[in-house]
């Protein structure tokens, strides 16, 4: 079972990638990032808006990819969603972490939720990118903030 990802883990990526939250471009938005990921071919545009106070109160992607990819853009919004861009920034750090070390301790299904189904990636370095490319994208959005709204 540690060599492959479990039933559960990939029931999880599957439905994501077929009915993912949160699939759809914001215009205007805040922020606004491509990543492409050229190992697989992934191609993800991640959007977010403000609220004003600090916190990202939309956050949406839309993108071609394989199923790990969609699945973790699609994950990756629910998780931010609502959260201050310091918390956010560390929330990316700490799943950028999770997902490419394999001495960073797994996450637990009940306290993560499916974000810790993405965790069993890690044993395929191929797919590391795929995992990881919509939460650099996001990153990269909130670095470079876009013009469209000041
Ligand atoms: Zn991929």
């Amino acid at each position: 079972m540690r060599e492959e990802l479990s039933d559960l883990y990939q029931e999880i990526i599957l439905g994501h990638n077929k009915r993912p939250r949160n699939e759809q471009v914001l215009d205007p938005c805040s922020y606004k990032a491509e990543g492409f990921n050229p190992l697989c071919g992934d191609r993800i545009t991640v959007y977010a808006t403000a609220d004003g106070a600090g916190k990202l109160d939309r956050v949406t992607f839309v993108g071609e990819g394989c199923a790990i990819s969609r699945a973790s853009a699609s994950i990756m919004t629910t998780q931010v969603e609502g959260r201050t861009i310091s918390e956010i920034n560390q929330r990316i750090g700490d799943v950028i972490a999770m997902l490419s070390q394999a001495d960073e301790p797994e996450m637990d299904l009940a306290v993560e939720g499916d974000l810790a189904a993405l965790a069993g990636v890690r044993k395929f370095p191929a797919r590391i990118k795929c995992a990881t490319l919509s939460w650099h994208a996001l990153r990269s959005a909130i670095e470079n903030r876009s013009d469209t709204e000041r």
